[in-house]
């Protein structure tokens, strides 16, 4: 393991020039910081997807005014920024190009390059601005390490290419003694047109340098001091948490705590690299740190809560003492790239919902009429939506007494629509109506965390 840390900074701490500022004190406060990476500025990539899915001329032009007023503000308190407005000014005419491009038909590699902007721009103010502080700041073209599959929009990583490319292009800077600024979120597929991780993927980009680069940790600073029991906009009474395991935090991210893309412990689990998550706004108020270990993990840890989930349930006699019905329907599933979160079966019925974790840049609907049509020759199709899957992460769940009178006693209020228990000893899982949603994570919170 090397000494570096990887220091990713999201679009809130690098959303205007005080953001950025605090940011830069943050990275010069640890010399081990070698590698930076940036999301775009806070607003930026959302604008830049409305372009990419063709607007009219108005529209167009007030949208790129709102970028370029994000950047210049930042371009504006920078010294001697002569050659950096020059190369904003060029992104912007190239913002410009794209989407008039995109007005006339979208395309979703069009969408990435566009969309890709963002994060150039981003990094590119923030060399300059270290700079501007005498620090030898250098910018990396992360395309040319972050090699990805060509699924526009939510790219695979290549990981074997990403190491040895990392090895041969960011190391020996590294060892130059400079300080890498780069890109989160995009990436290159074989063709060099440029591809993204899925939205929030610049959480991903540092755990994968962290770990192509074997990082001692990677530090993921956000507008939150860490991880809490539950979202504190939900249950202003949630509580920080100081430490917590990889699994836990995983399941967290994958349920819909949208504090870290959840692919992004998946490198870092690979190499036991710790993450820190903390408020780049308030470094003294600490943060949380997701690790291998924990002392005394907790049996109730966190409430997480995942809106908009669609459950279909898919009847059909056929499947009574059938072989390889399960089997169909989900090569049928897979053939369509969509990933099954929860499931449950009965004698004649299937039970199941998507998983949209990490949804894709281009925003397509997980459920196609072809995918539909699809499964209604093998069985009939029920689609119910607008419900919200509620996941109570812990430890040794599936093994304690007494789990499910605790949580399902205090729920009696409510239709809960469908329950998965006992795959995983880290989370149980409850379907429920999405105007319900709030209301049972409060109640849950007040019975088991308070
Ligand atoms: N800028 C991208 C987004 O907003 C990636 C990121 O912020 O991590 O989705
Ligand atoms: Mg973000």
């Amino acid at each position: 393991m090397s000494q570096i840390v990887i220091a990713k900074f999201g679009g809130t701490s690098v959303a205007n020039s005080d953001a950025m500022n605090n940011s830069a004190n943050v990275v010069l406060s640890n010399p081990d910081v070698r590698v930076v990476v940036l999301s775009a500025s806070a607003g930026v990539t959302n604008l830049l997807v409305d372009l990419a899915n063709g607007c009219n001329p108005d529209l167009r032009t007030d949208k790129i005014a709102q970028i370029r007023a994000i950047q210049y503000q930042i371009l504006d308190t920078l010294p001697g920024s002569d050659v950096v407005r020059e190369e904003i000014d060029r992104m912007l005419e190239n913002i410009t190009t794209l989407s008039e491009a995109a007005s006339l038909a979208t395309s979703e590699a069009l969408t990435d390059e566009l969309v890709s902007h963002g994060e150039l721009m981003s990094t590119l103010l923030f060399v300059e601005l270290l700079r501007s502080r005498s620090v030898n700041a250098e910018w990396f073209d992360v395309r040319r390490v972050m090699k990805t599959d060509d699924r526009f929009g939510k790219a695979e990583p290549e990981v074997e290419a990403l190491s040895s490319l990392s090895e041969q292009h960011l190391a020996p800077r590294i060892s130059s003694g400079a300080l890498v600024i780069t890109q989160g979120f995009i990436g290159s597929e074989g063709k060099g047109r440029t591809t993204t991780l899925g939205r929030g993927g610049s959480d991903y980009t540092a755990a994968l340098l962290g770990e192509a680069l074997n990082a001692k940790r990677v530090d993921i600073w956000t507008d939150v001091p860490g991880i809490y029991t539950t979202d504190p906009r939900i249950v202003p009474n949630a509580q920080r948490i100081d430490e917590i395991g990889f699994e836990e935090a995983a399941e967290m991210a994958t349920f819909g705590a949208k504090i870290l893309h959840p692919a992004t412990l998946i490198p870092a689990v690979r190499r036991g690299i710790p993450v820190f998550v903390g408020s780049s706004k308030d470094v003294a108020a600490g943060g949380t740190l997701v690790c291998d270990k924990t002392t005394n993990p907790p049996l109730f840890r966190a409430l997480a809560l995942r809106r908009k989930q669609t459950l279909l349930t898919l009847h059909s006699l056929n499947m009574l003492h059938a072989r390889g019905f399960l089997a169909k329907i989900f090569s049928i599933l897979a053939n369509h790239h969509i990933s099954v979160d929860l499931i449950t079966t009965s004698e004649v019925s299937i039970a199941l919902t998507l998983d949209t974790a990490g949804s894709s840049t281009c925003g397509a609907s997980l459920l196609t009429s072809a995918l539909l049509t699809e499964l209604s020759s093998l069985c009939r199709v029920e689609v119910e939506e607008d419900l919200a899957l509620v996941a109570l992460i812990g430890n040794q769940l599936a093994q304690a007494r007494g789990v499910g009178k605790e949580v399902f006693g205090v729920l009696e209020p409510f239709n809960i629509r469908m329950i998965s228990y006992g795959a995983s000893s880290h989370n149980l899982c409850l379907l429920v109506p999405g105007s319900d949603a709030e209301h049972v994570v409060k109640t849950l919170h007040r019975n088991l965390f308070e």
